[in-house]
C-alpha cells in the first residue's frame, strides 16, 4: 500500500484523485467539468473513456447532447430510465417537477441504486402512454424477444414522446444476425460481440422500430462536429443516436 493510501481515507483518496484530474483539455457535456484527459476503461481497456467526475462514457455523452440540441429537457417530464446510468440519472431526477422511473432486469448478484424496480420490458406494469422520454440504450441487443420489447416500449411511450434506443450495430451488415440457439458465450461473443448479446444488430435495425410503431430519427451526432469537439466531449464516431418517436396520431 502507498503512503498516499496509508494516511487518506478512501473517499478522501477519491476527492485528491479528482481534483489532480481537473483541467481544459476535455469537457464532459453532462457534468460540465473539464478534464485533463478521459480515464480508460473496458475489457481491454480502451483509452479517452470515462469522465472522472461523472463516470460517463461515450454513448451516455452523445445521448445527452441529442436531448439537449432537441429541447427534449424540460420541467415535469415522465421520464422511464432503463438499466439507467448513474450521470444521466443524476441530472434527469433534478429537473424541475419530474417524475422518475428507473427499471432494470435484476440479476442476482449485482446492486441496483435504491428506487429501481425489476422490470421486464417485455411486459411493463404501466399504463398506455406513461412516459414522456424513454431512455433504453444497449439493452434491446440482451433481449431475446426484441419486438416484444420494442411494442411495449412504443406503448407506454406517449403520443409526441421520444424513446432512445441506442443498440451496438454492425454497419456492415445489412440484416441482423441472431439465433437464440447460440448460447455458449464465447460463441456469443464471436458472433454478437458480447457474452451476453443475443444478437447483432445490422442496418436493417430503423426497420426492426418502425415495425414496433416508431417513427425513427438517426442521428448520427458526431459527424456535425468538428473533431476537435468530437475529442472534447468524448464521443465515438461510430456511434449513432437512435431515437424512436411516437406520433400524437397514433394514439396509444
Ligand atoms: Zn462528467
Amino acid at each position: 500500500m502507498s503512503l498516499f493510501s496509508k494516511l487518506l481515507p478512501a473517499g478522501l483518496r477519491g476527492f485528491v484523485r479528482r481534483q489532480a484530474l481537473r483541467g481544459d483539455t476535455v469537457h464532459c457535456p453532462i457534468c460540465d467539468q473539464g478534464a485533463i484527459a478521459y480515464l480508460p476503461s473496458g475489457s481491454p481497456p480502451r483509452p479517452h473513456v470515462l469522465c472522472p467526475f461523472c463516470g460517463s462514457r461515450e454513448r451516455a455523452r452523445m445521448a445527452w447532447l441529442f436531448l439537449k440540441e432537441r429541447k427534449v429537457l424540460r420541467a415535469g417530464l415522465r421520464v422511464l430510465h432503463v438499466a439507467p446510468e448513474r450521470c444521466l440519472r443524476e441530472k434527469l431526477t433534478v429537473l424541475p417537477g419530474v417524475k422518475y422511473t428507473a427499471g432494470d432486469k435484476f440479476t442476482p448478484g449485482y446492486d441496483y441504486p435504491s428506487g429501481t424496480i425489476d422490470l421486464d420490458i417485455t411486459a411493463m406494469p404501466f399504463a398506455d402512454g406513461s412516459f414522456d422520454l424513454i431512455l433504453c440504450s444497449h439493452v434491446l441487443e440482451h433481449v431475446p424477444d426484441d419486438h416484444t420489447a420494442m411494442k411495449e416500449l412504443h406503448r407506454v411511450l406517449a403520443p409526441g414522446g421520444m424513446a432512445i434506443l441506442m443498440v451496438p450495430i454492425a454497419m456492415d451488415r445489412a440484416v441482423t444476425d441472431e439465433d437464440p440457439t447460440v448460447v455458449d458465450p464465447q460463441e456469443r461473443i464471436r458472433r454478437f460481440g458480447q457474452f451476453d448479446h443475443v444478437r447483432q444488430y445490422g442496418r436493417d435495425y430503423n426497420d426492426r422500430l418502425r415495425a414496433a410503431g416508431f417513427t425513427v430519427v438517426e442521428d448520427a451526432l458526431a459527424e456535425r462536429l468538428s473533431p476537435e469537439q468530437v475529442f472534447c466531449y468524448g464521443l465515438l464516431r461510430s456511434e449513432v443516436v437512435h431515437a424512436g418517436l411516437k406520433s400524437i396520431k397514433a394514439g396509444s
